[in-house]
């Protein structure tokens, strides 16, 4: 049965980790952002504290959790307005990958270092020529002799300047039928042939886009995570954590916005009462509340699928949590940035600036269409146009 009510445990999770949010802050994010670098030390504590590895397997070092308890460790931070991004790509993708189908040497190679935070992997999949159609990705892997050569291109990778390595999903040539089949390759940073390239982002974020090239990098045969013919169910079995933390990203974001507007709300009098008691003001945020609070459901419902080992169920409720957290945080940091008045779009409030990263979680890792194609298709039966 899907738990529709928090255990203690989670409670404790979710309170621990929110005071250590409190204790950092949007203040903390905004300097880090405006110097140009990286949550370093919030990364370093919650690392300490344990909650970078919760999911991750305690024989590596991990909290032997799920992605349960690490979506709560990314929303409580996103409520304090510290969400640390790379919480989504590595250890929720790239950990759960490499947990549930690395060798036992890529395990004892990467995993005690993912989970206590001191090694960081990014994920990339997006290609310019491909975008939403993941079928039409180019990035091709040849063997030579026991080596293996990448060549191809990514867009939108995140945070490959701060991670030791890029986990890189590409096509390998299947010897029996031809066809090329994906396949998932560890690409340390600094590997030859692997080039990097910021894009310029209207986005105020401590971790960076960047463009890929990879030119004939040439990797040993270990490179190759798990199985060269399951690559398919090892993709999947990364992209659902994968929807669920971003969900946990927007939820996150959506609370930090409405609870600046509330607090704002009960203050600002221009009539008699604060602003907050006219319903034109009180309504929409207490409807975004709402839609977030559904939105944690289905991302509850989606981590316990997951974690339950059910990767088919969790794949249906991973794409519909991501699509309700996405649109509840939208319209949650729309309402919030309306309710301030002009305020909303001061740097002093800080708000405006989650108008565009609140997009992201609409965009990426897959966006609204995409998901609505998904329902269609795979929940209601209906034909594809595409
Ligand atoms: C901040 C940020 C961080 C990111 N980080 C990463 C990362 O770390 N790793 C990584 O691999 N990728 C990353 N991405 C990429 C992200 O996953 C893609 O942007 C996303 O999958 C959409 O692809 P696209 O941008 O090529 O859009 P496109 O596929 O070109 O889509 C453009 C528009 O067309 C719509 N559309 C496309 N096909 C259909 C259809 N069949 N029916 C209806 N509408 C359709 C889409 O919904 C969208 O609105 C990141 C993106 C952003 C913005």
């Amino acid at each position: 049965m899907t738990p529709v009510a928090e255990t203690e445990e989670h409670k404790a999770l979710r309170s621990a980790v929110s005071a250590l949010g409190k204790r950092y802050g949007r203040g903390y994010l905004a300097t880090v952002v405006a110097e140009g670098r990286h949550p370093t030390e919030l990364w370093a504590e919650a690392a300490k504290l344990g909650y970078l590895g919760v999911n991750l397997p305690e024989e590596y070092g991990g909290g032997g959790g799920g992605i349960a308890e690490l979506s709560i460790v990314l929303e409580e931070l996103g409520a304090a307005g510290c969400p640390l991004l790379m919480l989504v790509v590595s250890p929720a993708i790239c950990g759960t990958v490499i947990a549930r189908f690395g060798t036992a040497e890529q395990k004892r190679q990467w995993l005690p270092g993912l989970a206590d935070g001191t090694r960081t992997m990014a994920f990339g999949i997006t290609e310019p020529d491909a975008g939403s159609n993941s079928h039409r990705i180019t990035t091709t892997a040849r063997r030579d002799g026991t080596d293996w050569v990448l060549s191809g291109r990514k867009v939108f990778i995140s945070g490959v300047d701060i991670a030791d390595a890029t986990l890189i999903v590409g096509r390998a040539e299947d010897a029996r039928t031809g066809k090329l089949k994906p396949c998932l390759f560890v690409v340390p940073r600094e590997t030859p042939g692997f080039e990097r390239r910021p894009i310029d982002m209207e986005l105020s974020s401590a971790e960076k886009q960047f463009e890929l090239t990879l030119d004939e990098v040439r990797l040993p045969a270990d490179a190759l995570v798990g199985d060269e013919d399951a690559g398919l169910l090892q993709l999947f079995a990364g992209l659902n954590p994968e929807r669920v933390m971003t969900a946990a990203f927007a939820i996150g974001m959506g609370r930090y916005a409405i609870s600046r507007a509330v607090e704002y709300a009960r203050d600002r009098t221009v009539w008699k009462q604060p602003i907050g008691a006219h319903q034109a003001i009180a309504h929409p945020l207490a409807q975004a509340h709402i839609d977030l609070e559904l939105a944690r459901l289905m991302m509850q419902k989606a981590a316990f699928l997951y974690d339950s080992g059910d990767d088919i169920a969790a794949g249906e409720a991973a794409n519909m949590a991501k699509y309700a957290a996405g649109e509840a945080c939208v319209r949650a940091v729309d309402q919030a940035v309306h309710t301030l008045g002009g305020n909303g779009l001061t740097r002093e409030f800080g708000l405006a600036s989650l108008i565009t990263a609140a997009r992201v979680s609409r965009i990426a890792p897959v966006s609204r269409e995409m998901v609505l194609n998904y329902v269609s298709h795979q929940s209601l039966g209906l034909p594809k146009s595409y």
